[in-house]
Protein backbone atom coordinates (compact mmCIF):
# COMPACT_ATOMS: atom_id res chain seq x y z
CA UNK A 1 0.00 0.00 0.00
CA UNK A 2 2.42 2.54 1.09
CA UNK A 3 5.15 1.10 -1.62
CA UNK A 4 2.35 1.76 -4.33
CA UNK A 5 1.10 5.27 -2.86
CA UNK A 6 5.24 5.94 -2.89
CA UNK A 7 5.69 5.41 -6.12
CA UNK A 8 1.95 7.09 -7.68
CA UNK A 9 3.61 10.18 -5.39
CA UNK A 10 7.17 10.26 -6.99
CA UNK A 11 5.19 9.74 -11.09
CA UNK A 12 2.82 12.80 -9.79
CA UNK A 13 5.83 14.84 -9.20
CA UNK A 14 7.39 14.29 -12.05
CA UNK A 15 4.11 14.85 -14.35
CA UNK A 16 3.79 17.74 -12.82
CA UNK A 17 7.52 18.70 -13.68
CA UNK A 18 8.70 19.31 -10.01
CA UNK A 19 11.24 16.84 -9.63
CA UNK A 20 12.95 14.59 -12.80
CA UNK A 21 15.49 11.74 -13.19
CA UNK A 22 16.54 10.43 -10.23
CA UNK A 23 16.17 13.98 -8.10
CA UNK A 24 14.06 14.11 -5.28
CA UNK A 25 12.42 11.14 -2.60
CA UNK A 26 9.72 10.93 -0.62
CA UNK A 27 8.65 8.77 2.45
CA UNK A 28 6.04 7.48 4.92
CA UNK A 29 5.81 7.01 8.31
CA UNK A 30 5.03 3.10 9.24
CA UNK A 31 5.53 1.31 12.58
CA UNK A 32 9.13 1.54 14.64
CA UNK A 33 10.31 3.62 10.89
CA UNK A 34 9.27 4.45 7.25
CA UNK A 35 9.17 3.33 3.91
CA UNK A 36 11.50 5.80 1.45
CA UNK A 37 12.12 5.92 -2.03
CA UNK A 38 15.23 4.16 -3.29
CA UNK A 39 18.67 6.22 -4.15
CA UNK A 40 19.82 7.01 -7.46
CA UNK A 41 16.81 5.26 -9.46
CA UNK A 42 14.86 7.02 -12.30
CA UNK A 43 11.49 7.43 -11.64
CA UNK A 44 10.35 6.05 -14.92
CA UNK A 45 12.28 2.91 -14.18
CA UNK A 46 10.92 2.88 -9.90
CA UNK A 47 8.37 0.02 -9.32
CA UNK A 48 6.61 -0.39 -5.75
CA UNK A 49 9.08 -3.31 -5.17
CA UNK A 50 11.83 -0.57 -5.40
CA UNK A 51 11.05 1.34 -1.98
CA UNK A 52 13.19 0.35 1.61
CA UNK A 53 11.77 -0.02 4.94
CA UNK A 54 14.10 1.53 7.15
CA UNK A 55 13.83 2.05 11.05
CA UNK A 56 14.71 4.74 13.28
CA UNK A 57 18.16 3.59 13.77
CA UNK A 58 18.79 4.21 10.11
CA UNK A 59 18.82 0.05 9.41
CA UNK A 60 17.31 -1.16 6.39
CA UNK A 61 14.70 -4.02 6.79
CA UNK A 62 14.20 -4.48 3.17
CA UNK A 63 16.04 -4.98 0.30
CA UNK A 64 17.53 -2.40 -1.63
CA UNK A 65 19.56 0.98 -1.24
CA UNK A 66 17.51 4.02 0.60
CA UNK A 67 17.49 7.45 -0.72
CA UNK A 68 20.92 9.33 0.29
CA UNK A 69 18.57 11.94 2.45
CA UNK A 70 16.87 8.90 4.44
CA UNK A 71 18.81 10.59 7.40
CA UNK A 72 16.81 14.33 6.98
CA UNK A 73 13.26 11.54 6.32
CA UNK A 74 14.27 9.93 9.95
CA UNK A 75 15.44 13.41 11.62
CA UNK A 76 12.01 14.74 11.07
CA UNK A 77 10.22 11.62 12.02
CA UNK A 78 11.84 11.79 15.14
CA UNK A 79 11.69 15.72 15.33
CA UNK A 80 7.98 15.85 14.73
CA UNK A 81 6.02 13.54 15.97
CA UNK A 82 2.68 14.78 14.15
CA UNK A 83 4.26 14.46 10.68
CA UNK A 84 3.90 11.64 8.85
CA UNK A 85 4.95 11.95 5.24
CA UNK A 86 8.01 13.64 3.78
CA UNK A 87 8.14 14.92 0.04
CA UNK A 88 11.42 16.48 -1.30
CA UNK A 89 11.80 17.78 -4.94
CA UNK A 90 14.10 19.98 -7.03
CA UNK A 91 11.69 21.70 -8.87
CA UNK A 92 12.30 24.59 -10.52
CA UNK A 93 11.16 27.81 -8.74
CA UNK A 94 12.21 26.31 -5.49
CA UNK A 95 15.15 25.62 -6.43
CA UNK A 96 15.79 28.67 -7.92
CA UNK A 97 14.73 30.96 -5.24
CA UNK A 98 16.89 28.54 -3.30
CA UNK A 99 19.97 28.81 -5.08
CA UNK A 100 20.00 32.53 -4.07
CA UNK A 101 19.44 31.31 -0.50
CA UNK A 102 16.53 33.69 -0.48
CA UNK A 103 13.49 32.46 2.13
CA UNK A 104 10.26 32.81 0.51
CA UNK A 105 8.58 36.11 2.48
CA UNK A 106 4.46 36.71 3.01
CA UNK A 107 4.04 37.57 -0.25
CA UNK A 108 0.83 36.36 -0.71
CA UNK A 109 -1.53 35.48 1.86
CA UNK A 110 -1.54 31.58 0.50
CA UNK A 111 2.53 30.75 2.29
CA UNK A 112 -0.07 30.60 5.45
CA UNK A 113 -0.21 26.94 4.17
CA UNK A 114 3.19 25.98 5.06
CA UNK A 115 2.23 26.98 8.99
CA UNK A 116 3.63 30.42 9.35
CA UNK A 117 4.24 33.67 7.81
CA UNK A 118 7.57 32.31 5.65
CA UNK A 119 9.02 29.68 4.22
CA UNK A 120 12.93 29.50 5.48
CA UNK A 121 15.83 28.73 3.52
CA UNK A 122 17.85 26.60 5.08
CA UNK A 123 22.08 27.12 5.38
CA UNK A 124 24.06 25.28 2.39
CA UNK A 125 25.11 21.90 3.58
CA UNK A 126 26.57 18.95 1.19
CA UNK A 127 23.75 16.32 0.22
CA UNK A 128 22.96 13.10 1.92
CA UNK A 129 24.69 14.52 5.44
CA UNK A 130 24.17 14.48 8.87
CA UNK A 131 24.89 18.39 8.29
CA UNK A 132 22.08 18.74 5.64
CA UNK A 133 19.47 16.92 8.12
CA UNK A 134 20.48 19.35 10.66
CA UNK A 135 20.32 22.20 8.80
CA UNK A 136 16.42 20.69 7.50
CA UNK A 137 15.02 20.47 11.28
CA UNK A 138 15.85 24.13 12.26
CA UNK A 139 14.56 25.57 9.01
CA UNK A 140 11.26 23.74 9.46
CA UNK A 141 11.14 24.05 12.69
CA UNK A 142 7.43 25.18 13.03
CA UNK A 143 7.10 25.04 9.40
CA UNK A 144 5.28 22.12 6.58
CA UNK A 145 7.70 22.96 4.25
CA UNK A 146 11.76 24.76 3.73
CA UNK A 147 13.97 25.30 0.85
CA UNK A 148 17.33 23.81 0.99
CA UNK A 149 20.15 26.30 -0.40
CA UNK A 150 21.70 25.57 -3.25
CA UNK A 151 19.39 22.46 -3.61
CA UNK A 152 15.53 22.12 -3.35
CA UNK A 153 12.51 21.90 -1.18
CA UNK A 154 10.98 19.71 1.58
CA UNK A 155 7.38 19.57 2.39
CA UNK A 156 5.82 17.33 4.96
CA UNK A 157 2.42 16.29 5.91
CA UNK A 158 0.26 14.56 8.54
CA UNK A 159 -0.13 12.06 5.57
CA UNK A 160 1.23 12.10 2.21
CA UNK A 161 -1.29 13.60 -0.26
CA UNK A 162 -0.36 16.68 2.71
CA UNK A 163 3.00 16.54 2.19
CA UNK A 164 2.50 16.65 -1.63
CA UNK A 165 -0.68 19.17 -1.68
CA UNK A 166 2.29 21.72 0.37
CA UNK A 167 5.31 20.76 -2.32
CA UNK A 168 2.81 21.68 -5.41
CA UNK A 169 1.54 24.71 -3.37
CA UNK A 170 4.98 25.98 -2.23
CA UNK A 171 5.97 25.22 -6.04
CA UNK A 172 3.39 27.88 -6.95
CA UNK A 173 4.10 30.49 -4.63
CA UNK A 174 8.01 29.82 -5.50
CA UNK A 175 6.99 30.52 -9.16
CA UNK A 176 4.99 33.85 -8.23
CA UNK A 177 7.17 35.47 -6.16
CA UNK A 178 9.59 34.55 -8.98
CA UNK A 179 7.61 35.83 -11.42
CA UNK A 180 6.13 39.24 -9.12
CA UNK A 181 10.25 40.06 -8.84
CA UNK A 182 10.96 39.93 -12.50
CA UNK A 183 8.55 43.16 -12.52
CA UNK A 184 9.31 44.97 -8.87
CA UNK A 185 9.92 43.73 -5.52
CA UNK A 186 6.32 43.06 -3.75
CA UNK A 187 4.97 44.78 -0.49
CA UNK A 188 4.50 41.31 2.42
CA UNK A 189 1.58 41.33 4.15
CA UNK A 190 1.79 43.09 7.90
CA UNK A 191 1.70 40.46 10.94
CA UNK A 192 -1.76 41.60 11.57
CA UNK A 193 -2.83 40.63 8.00
CA UNK A 194 -0.92 37.53 8.44
CA UNK A 195 -2.65 36.72 11.74
CA UNK A 196 -6.04 37.08 10.28
CA UNK A 197 -5.51 34.24 7.54
CA UNK A 198 -3.99 31.93 10.47
CA UNK A 199 -7.47 32.52 11.32
CA UNK A 200 -9.28 31.76 8.66
CA UNK A 201 -7.58 29.20 7.73
CA UNK A 202 -8.85 27.08 10.98
CA UNK A 203 -11.48 26.41 9.06
CA UNK A 204 -10.51 26.00 5.75
CA UNK A 205 -9.74 23.02 3.67
CA UNK A 206 -7.17 19.90 5.24
CA UNK A 207 -4.36 22.36 5.51
CA UNK A 208 -4.04 21.95 9.51
CA UNK A 209 -5.06 18.36 9.69
P1 LIG B 1 18.32 9.91 -3.92
O1 LIG B 1 18.11 9.32 -5.31
O2 LIG B 1 19.44 9.20 -3.18
O3 LIG B 1 17.03 9.97 -3.16
O4 LIG B 1 18.86 11.39 -4.12
C1 LIG B 1 18.10 12.37 -4.76
C2 LIG B 1 18.23 13.69 -4.10
O5 LIG B 1 17.40 14.53 -4.32
C3 LIG B 1 19.37 13.96 -3.17
O6 LIG B 1 19.18 15.13 -2.48
ZN1 LIG C 1 17.82 16.47 -3.34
Amino acid sequence: MSRESLLKSMQTLQELGLNRGTSGNASVRQDNGFIVTPSGLAIRDMTGTHMVEINMQGETTSAGKPSSEWRFHRDIYLARPEINAVVHTHSMFATTLACLQKEIPPFHYMIAIAGGSNVRCSEYKLFGTQALSNAAIMALRDRKACLLAKHGMIAIGSNLQQAMDIAIEVEGLCEQYWRALQISTPENLTSEEMDEVFEQFKDYGNWNK
